[in-house]
């Protein structure tokens, strides 16, 4: 591919998002839902979430998990106040 082809259109960038964001949005079925619920759940700790990552061959450190967790990371958080209800709160569904 010539550098013309590779620039004829803009790189499609859905929004920025931290690693972790990425990550979740490309996982899918159990390992998403699985990921999700670890997050609402404040007994997970981002370590422990990393390190399962890490176990499954993903580069992800703890420190983007908490970033992102608190919403402090890149991702547009429109499932931030979600979270943070969520972790508060005890589980009424799912
Ligand atoms: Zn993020």
């Amino acid at each position: 591919m010539s550098l013309a082809d590779r620039l004829r259109e803009p790189t499609k960038r859905p929004r920025s998002q931290c690693t972790f964001g990425l990550l979740l949005g490309r996982l899918e079925g159990a390992d998403r839902k699985a990921l999700d619920t670890a997050l609402a759940d404040e007994r997970y700790t981002s370590r422990n979430i990393a390190e399962a990552l890490q176990a499954e061959g993903y580069d992800m450190r703890a420190a983007t998990v908490r970033r992102h967790r608190r919403g402090e990371c890149s991702c547009e958080h429109q499932n931030k106040e979600h979270y943070q209800s969520r972790m508060k709160a005890s589980p009424s569904h799912g």
